[in-house]
């Protein structure tokens, strides 16, 4: 059943009484000082709130409970992994041996935390099969860069400055073409073939000692594992470029196959979406990289290694490398949840998160075959790439399905990507959905899409459970407003 509409809450400085206190200092035992006398200037209204401790503890109580989050819902958004972070992560990463320490502090008083980013790193590289791994990068979207940054550093340590253009399929994510642009390289669209695979003869025309790498997601934004990425990287590397795996879709692969079996260079990994950090929000992330071995002269310092004698060393000062992307070692405490996440599943566990995901993924597409048939009908991966195209006559569109989803209380899933589907849903359950979590949610979709044949009105005015209905989602974001500003 749909739920019915909130009320809008009112801001806290709506609910401000003058006089009214929410806290309870203690007597000063200095003398009191006019901080306007000693600083100088003239007094000002801070204009803050208020308010009763109570009245803030409800105000913010009601607030966190007209948001929605993985922990409170089934969120289906593809190509994201937004699966649930265990709670254990959290415990690990708040010990004060981890919080209590500064960036600053010598690294020989740090040997707990740099034995932490050893172990990640030692881990990782055995889940992906590269050599290295480097955990500097603070987003998935700066984990392609700095792969593309070492790429460039090798061609020009070869001489090869002419290799100036990035091969990146149209299926691809916004950032990989994004990335190519920002580290100065020009970006040829490699088209997608019928069965949603690199288009081989696209790949062979686009070939030439102009190419310096080609940047491809595996499993696809298609949700579809490239059968010929042995050839394509052979391909590649015969035209004298280099290969980035784009692995924010590792979800599919952990504990299953290797990227860095498979012929790619270099690749990122999204410790915020696989390993299970916190994601969204633009909270910290982690783009960590894997690359082979020689790529190794170039990769960002400080280089964490463990030495033969098994002691963790920082290593600055390497004359080929492309120097610092990050502050100090990047994020952390996400390296701290990752480990106890990879500690916590275990050499035999990981493979079940790539396994329950692909089944899981596969259980949601076959379920809606007959309301939403997949854009292309094969297994998928982690995820499964539908098209609400049949509806478009009627006049609904992917979009209203999404929004008349968040009416039934499930967050909408990813629409019109990647871009060459029409009509795009794109659903990650991921493996930590139950049968019955997937069964509702089939079943709501099933009623959504008798809807839009019966009364498509319930969805184009989607969602009416909302203190907001819906949004201009381009003002939304390129005109914020979230100032309060006193009358
Ligand atoms: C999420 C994602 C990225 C970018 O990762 P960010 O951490 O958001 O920068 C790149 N490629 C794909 C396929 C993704 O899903």
């Amino acid at each position: 059943m749909p739920t019915k509409a909130v009320p809008a809450p009112k801001l806290i400085f709506e609910k401000s009484s003058p006089g009214r206190v929410g806290c309870n200092l203690p007597k000063a035992d200095t003398p009191e000082v006019d901080l306007c006398s000693v600083l100088g200037g003239k007094r000002h209204s801070l204009h803050l709130p208020e308010v009763s401790e109570l009245d803030l503890l409800r105000h913010f109580t009601n607030l966190s409970q007209i948001n929605y989050g993985i922990e409170t819902g089934f969120y289906p958004l593809g190509s994201c992994t937004m699966k649930y972070n265990p709670k254990i992560n959290e415990v690990a990463a708040s010990q004060p041996g981890f919080t209590n320490i500064h960036p600053m502090q010598p690294v020989e008083s740090v040997p707990g935390a740099l034995e932490v980013l050893a172990q990640v790193q030692t881990l990782l590289c055995e889940i992906t099969g590269f050599d290295e791994i480097t955990l500097q990068p603070l987003a998935g979207a700066h984990g392609e860069l700095t792969c593309l940054m070492l790429i460039k550093a090798y061609h020009e340590s070869l001489g090869e400055t002419g290799r100036t253009v990035i091969l990146v399929p149209d299926s691809a994510h916004g950032t990989n073409p994004a990335s190519a642009a920002a580290c100065g390289f020009s970006v040829r669209s490699i088209a997608t073939n019928g069965e949603g695979n690199t288009d081989m003869e696209a790949l062979r025309a686009a070939l030439g000692p102009d190419v310096a790498g080609l940047m491809l997601t595996n499993p696809s934004t298609l949700g579809l594992f490239e059968p010929n990425i042995e050839e394509i990287c052979r391909l590649v590397h015969e035209a004298g470029g280099q290969v980035f795996c784009d692995g924010a879709n590792m979800n599919a692969m952990v504990g299953t196959t290797r990227p860095g079996d498979h012929g790619f260079d270099c690749m990122h990994l999204n410790l915020h979406k696989t390993f299970s950090t916190p994601h969204g929000g633009g909270g910290p992330g982690c783009g960590a990289i894997g690359l082979q071995n020689h790529l190794e002269p170039f990769l960002p310092q400080p280089v964490i290694r463990r030495s033969k004698a098994g002691k963790v060393e920082v290593l600055k000062d390497r004359p080929q490398s492309i120097g610092r992307v990050s502050a100090f070692f990047g994020q952390f405490l996400m390296e701290v949840r990752a480990l106890t996440y990879l500690l916590a599943y275990g050499k035999q566990g990981l493979p079940r998160i790539s396994r329950h995901a692909v089944l899981n993924a596969n259980y949601v597409m076959a379920k809606l075959k007959d309301v939403l048939p997949a854009a292309y009908n094969r297994p998928c991966m982690h995820e499964c790439v539908l098209t609400a195209q049949q509806y478009k006559k009627g006049g609904v569109r992917a979009l209203d399905i999404s929004k008349r989803l968040i009416d039934y209380g499930i967050h909408p899933p990813t629409n019109y990507f990647p871009l060459i589907v029409p009509e795009a849903i794109m659903i990650e359950p991921t493996e930590t959905e139950s049968k019955q979590t997937l069964d509702e949610f089939c079943s709501v979709m099933e009623t959504i899409c008798q809807e839009a044949e019966t009364d498509p009105s319930l969805l184009k005015n989607a969602p009416t459970s909302q203190i907001v209905g819906r949004l201009d989602e381009a003002q939304a974001v390129k005109i914020l407003d979230v100032r309060w500003q006193p009358a």
